[in-house]
């Protein structure tokens, strides 16, 4: 594993069991055969439509989706797990370096706890501070850094708008100074102009804080100017990988085509240009054959319907999961 690398996932996969006990027993593979590397320090976008697996993924990285087949390994310079494996000490540790981040501020907050112990939760879960003065300290010092005013520690969520309700979602999950963050559609549920105040608090706080992101998002505009490098899935799988301004200049993979397609334009000449993404995401029950894109990719031939195209690099550092990458002419 590269040095500079956090996390590297080599065949990452996870199944859940379906149907009943004895007969039509199925696994549902959620994520499938997943090889990713997220360099320390970056925010590394993953973006898909919902039941594409983008969401499972994140938790298996937090450990809190069953990893059952290939690998995920995990090393901050500091200490180094493979997450398949981790169980007692290590598995606590690996709690306090790595953290999520809710969509919803209004569901992640209990509504009958203050602030401050909103805030200081972790820590006492996780038995981080020896004393209640070390933990108001390091609450003051969170809140500070989330730009959350002190006074508001003794109020209750109720009092808050949707932004300032994710400032306190955000200082909860960076008070046990976490290495790894997990951000699921952190600033979905907010107005845009809120948006952007969120999400230029996540910056700042990777730059002092040295954190690195898995920032998992649906809105492909939102991830353009945020992430430095995004993974697109598709029914579990990575169908494009590669530096944002790469990926967005140069798309190779027609679905990610389909999605910044979808992107809306305010240049009348654009509109009507969009290729429409038809039909619906199978379900990983019942995936296609061949390349898992087929039965909605409009340049599909019988040997993407019989054979599964794999992951192989198109550029330095930009990967693709198509037969027909190198003939496609994508871009615009
Ligand atoms: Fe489309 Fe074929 Fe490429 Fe799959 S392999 S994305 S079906 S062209």
């Amino acid at each position: 594993m590269n040095s500079d690398t956090l996390i590297e996932t080599k065949n990452l996969s996870v199944g859940f069991p379906v149907g009943g006990k004895l007969f039509n027993k199925r696994v549902l593979k959620a994520v499938n055969e997943v090889s990713l590397s997220i360099p320390r320090g970056s925010f590394f976008g993953v973006v898909g439509e919902s039941g594409s697996g983008k969401t499972t993924f994140g938790r298996a990285l937090l450990n809190a989706a069953p990893i059952t087949g290939g690998t995920a390994h995990y090393d901050d310079g500091e200490v180094n797990y493979d997450l398949g494996e981790l169980a007692g000490a290590d598995l606590k540790e690996y709690r306090r370096r790595a953290q999520l981040i809710f969509q919803d501020p209004y569901a992640a907050l209990s509504p009958r706890m203050t602030v401050r112990d909103i805030i200081a939760e972790p820590l006492e879960v996780m038995g981080l501070c020896d004393t209640r003065e070390e933990v108001d300290e390091r609450v003051r010092e969170i809140a500070g850094l989330c730009r959350l005013n002190l006074e508001h520690l003794r109020r209750f969520p109720h009092a808050f708008s949707g932004g300032q309700r994710q400032r306190i979602s955000i200082a909860r999950a960076l008070v046990s100074k976490p290495r790894f963050v997990v951000a699921d559609e952190s600033v979905a549920a907010l107005d845009v102009s809120i948006q952007a105040d969120i999400l230029n608090l996540l910056k700042s706080l990777q730059d002092e804080m040295g954190l690195t992101y898995l920032f998992i998002s649906h809105d492909l505009s939102v991830v353009a100017h945020t992430c430095d490098h995004v993974a697109v899935m598709y029914l579990g799988q990575i169908m494009e990988s590669a530096p944002t301004r790469q990926l967005f200049n140069s798309p190779r993979h027609p679905y990610t085509k389909a999605l910044f397609s979808a992107i809306p334009s305010l240049d009348p000449d654009d509109r009507g240009k969009a290729q429409k993404l038809e039909g619906e995401i199978p379900s990983p029950t019942n995936r296609p054959s061949g390349c898992q894109f087929h039965t909605r990719c409009p340049f599909a031939t019988d040997l993407c319907r019989r054979e599964e195209p794999h992951l192989e690099t198109c550029e330095a550092g930009h990967a693709v999961t198509c037969h027909r990458w190198r003939e496609l002419q994508l871009a615009d």
